[in-house]
């Protein structure tokens, strides 16, 4: 049967565009791709680079401050919001550009609308317009979703928090996952009076308890007002805010409330079920270790299939689909030992295993170090760091590395290849410090704190 496409790509984020771009510029497949909103998705239009952004704009508060502890004399007049939102807007437009011009570059026909599966070889465009394809790669991403109370659409989402009229005053910030967390740390710094509400008992949670209890203590002492075990229970808009009721009994009005609750897949209305793509309990799409679905023609990489949501991962599993499908080399998805960076401030940075998931599966020894930087201890700042390493008793090897600090993102990176590679406590220790700086605390540990 003669098909329209190789491959028809449904979803224009991450990992869609990598699959849709070297299927066609690399391996010479005719492809296409429908996207329904912004092309780049989610981590280009309203995820990791917007964010990251913020983050930058908002850690020159302490910044300045510590500039003068150097010497500098220096007035900072305050914070610009209007100013920063549309530079911020014209880099996503210009961001957004550049994701065009790859697909359009690689040969890729877009399609600018919502598109479904009609059957396992059927694209239908919102226009009505179908479209035929050996085969079909869902990369729908996901979307945040709100706790399902009275007026819970008074709060926004991250969806639109980079697009506020005006900075808040005040912020109450409802989640403990790291896009909660980022965001508190980033309104904190932007100078907004930050409020946050995790159900739970800690934030962060699946990552290093200890890590994560120093971010934690880190992230209060800089002044947001973390409130642990506490949920909303009622939301009204009141005396010009947003009047909040909690579970621990206050309550309270703010300007903003962002809820950061959880996502969802984008498996909605897509025709998935009916053309015989199995479902899991979220609504993601199951796949096995090649991304393909219960429908052999059809394939899902990203966060619509809820394995690792990042943006690496995404294009991971872009890359290895195509290698699959399309240069007959199977490849299965690396899902192991895949460093990742939480930015928060302090920053966290962490691959492998933490402590608590390493003592599960064996006998550990855990090294850890945390003390005051250099940098802020000089300015006055009584920020504490984290290094720590939690090491298999028996083979030596590191299994997990867990960096609090500033630029923990950028250290965790390069220590994450000496974890993948295997490298034992050892091969740590023969590498010789740089000094003087933070993370040549990973190499200079000498005795375990711990054994387990
Ligand atoms: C606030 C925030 C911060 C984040 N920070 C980080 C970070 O620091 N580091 C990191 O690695 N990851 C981060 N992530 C996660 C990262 O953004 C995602 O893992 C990544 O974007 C997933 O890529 P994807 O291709 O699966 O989906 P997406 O990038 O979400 O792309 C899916 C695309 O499909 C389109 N689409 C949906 N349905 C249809 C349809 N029916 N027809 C046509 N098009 C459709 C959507 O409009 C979207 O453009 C962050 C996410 C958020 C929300």
């Amino acid at each position: 049967m003669a098909f329209d496409y190789d491959l028809f790509v449904i979803g224009g984020g991450s990992g869609g565009v990598r699959a849709a771009r070297v299927a066609a510029g690399e391996a010479g497949a005719k492809v296409a791709l429908a996207e329904s909103s912004r092309y780049g998705g989610t981590c280009v239009i309203r995820g990791c680079v917007p964010k990251k952004l913020m983050v930058f704009a908002s850690e020159y508060a302490p910044a300045i401050a510590d500039a003068r502890a150097y010497g500098w004399e220096i007035e900072a007049k305050g914070f610009d919001w209007p100013a920063f939102r549309g530079h911020l807007e014209a880099e996503l437009d210009r961001l957004e550009g550049v994701y065009r011009k790859l697909l359009s570059n690689s040969g890729v026909q877009t399609f600018d609308q919502r598109a479904r599966l009609a059957d396992p070889h059927t694209v239908e465009l919102a226009d009505g317009t179908r479209k035929t394809a050996r085969h079909i790669l869902i990369a729908t991403g996901g979307w945040p979703v709100k706790p399902e109370m009275q007026n819970a659409d008074l709060a926004i989402t991250s969806n639109e928090v980079f697009h506020l009229d005006n900075l808040p005053k005040s912020m109450l910030i409802v989640g403990g996952g790291y896009i909660a967390c980022e965001f508190a740390g980033i309104f904190n710094g932007l100078g907004v009076e930050v409020t946050q509400y995790y159900r739970g008992a800690q934030i962060l949670r699946g990552f290093d308890d200890e890590a994560r209890g120093l971010v934690s203590e880190e992230m209060q002492q800089a002044g947001v007002d973390l409130h642990l075990g506490t949920n909303v229970i009622g939301m009204e808009r009141r005396d010009g805010g947003i009047w909040i009721k909690a579970t621990n009994g206050t309550e309270k009005v703010f300007d903003q409330v962002l809820f950061a609750t959880g996502r969802a897949p984008n498996t909605a209305d897509m025709g998935l079920e009916e053309a015989g793509v199995t479902l899991g309990r979220r609504g993601e799409i199951v796949v096995d270790g090649y991304s393909q679905t219960s429908v052999p023609s059809v394939y899902a990489i990203g966060d619509v299939t809820d394995r690792m949501n990042l943006t690496p991962v995404a294009i991971r599993e872009g890359m290895a689909f195509v290698e699959t499908v399309f240069r007959g080399n199977p490849t299965p998805v690396d899902h192991e030992c895949v460093p990742t960076a939480i930015f928060t401030q302090p920053e966290m940075g962490t691959v492998g295993l933490s402590e608590e998931e390493a003592r599960d599966r064996g006998p550990i020894e855990v090294y850890c170090t945390s003390f005051k930087p250099m940098q802020t201890a000089f300015a006055g700042r009584p920020d504490r760091v984290l290094m720590k390493l939690v090491v298999c008793a028996e083979t030596r090897r590191v299994l997990g590395c867990h960096i609090v600090a500033p630029g923990a993102g950028e250290m965790i990176q390069l220590a994450g290849i000496a974890v993948k590679m295997g490298a034992t406590k050892e091969d740590f220790d023969r590498t010789v410090a740089v000094h003087p700086t933070m993370s040549e605390e990973i190499v200079t540990m000498r005795a375990p704190v711990r054994r387990g």
